[in-house]
């Protein structure tokens, strides 16, 4: 998918800014939404450097886009950026999507999440590994303890974890090692797979039921989910995730349904 830098952005309604942003998935899925709900909307894949996120904001709302997606890394500039933000990106300092009219800002990150949870089946009360303390692991840390799940988190720098903990003021346990002992589900939310690496994590604790839960996604299976097939385990990528999150945002924007399964067949 052809990227463009905010400056020569084309004429378009919605878009998703990062940097990078080519390898997005977000203009094929959120065409297919369009295609399908028989809008003529355009979606676009928009770079823009670190510290020039409100200006590209400023120019993109006065060329006529509506809405807009917010990827790495600029989701706390993108919410220093909004008037009015909804509780979640106010508790975690940052959100994926913006209203560019009124300046609204919404996480749809940790709702998102919750959604891709629901078919699992698992109880409230159930207990969650969780590995990371970057961006996407705030949000699903912060949704995972509102929702009464039983929390553990395991990040490679210990001081980050405890720091993510003590800043959302939320419930859960800091690990000192990946220990999977006894979790029902055991969520990768580091970046560690787009290094081609696997995060560290004691596999042989983990129980023969519990499920891995990749919020990456790549071409095939990555590092994490392969391990953790070898040792029999059910496993998930993070295309739902992207599907969930990118849904509550084009429903934010639309005030109408997403076409869910037409969203995930066009990136599948
Ligand atoms: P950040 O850069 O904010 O955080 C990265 C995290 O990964 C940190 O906790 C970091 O640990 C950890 N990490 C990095 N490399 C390694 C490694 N080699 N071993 C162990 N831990 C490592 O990234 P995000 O939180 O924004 O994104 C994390 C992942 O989630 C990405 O792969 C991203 O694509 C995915 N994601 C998917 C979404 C979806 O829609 N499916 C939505 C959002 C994110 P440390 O603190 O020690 O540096």
């Amino acid at each position: 998918m052809r990227n463009f830098d905010w400056r020569e952005a084309p004429q378009a309604e919605f878009a998703v800014i990062g940097d990078p942003v080519e390898h997005s998935l977000s203009p094929k899925m959120h065409a297919a939404a369009f295609a399908h709900l028989k809008l003529p909307y355009r979606y676009s894949a928009i770079r823009v450097n670190g510290g020039e996120v409100a200006e590209a904001l400023e120019h993109l709302a006065a060329k006529g886009y509506k809405g807009i997606n917010v990827t790495l890394p600029h989701k706390a500039e993108a919410y220093a950026w909004a008037k009015e933000t909804d509780s979640l990106s106010k508790r975690i300092g940052a959100c994926n999507t913006l209203s560019l009219s009124d300046r609204k800002a919404l996480n749809t990150d940790g709702p998102g999440l919750m959604d891709t949870l629901k078919p699992l089946g698992l109880k409230v009360g159930a207990t969650v590994l969780l590995l990371g303390a970057g961006g996407a692991a705030r949000a699903a840390a912060f949704a995972l303890a509102d929702a009464g799940f039983d929390l553990r988190i395991f990040n490679r720098t210990p001081e980050k974890a405890e720091q993510m903990i003590r800043v959302l003021q939320i419930k859960a346990d800091l690990a000192q090692v990946p220990d999977p002992a006894s979790t029902q589900l055991i969520i990768n939310a580091t970046s560690a797979g787009q290094q081609g690496e696997t995060p560290r994590m004691l596999w042989e604790r983990a129980p023969r039921d519990a499920i891995a839960y990749d919020l990456s996604y790549a071409e095939g299976p990555t590092p994490f989910l392969n391990e953790a097939k070898s040792r029999g385990l059910r496993t998930m990528d993070g295309l739902a995730l992207l599907v969930a999150q990118g849904a509550r945002s084009l429903e934010w924007w639309l005030g109408i349904e997403a076409p869910r399964e037409a969203m995930l067949r066009a990136i599948r």
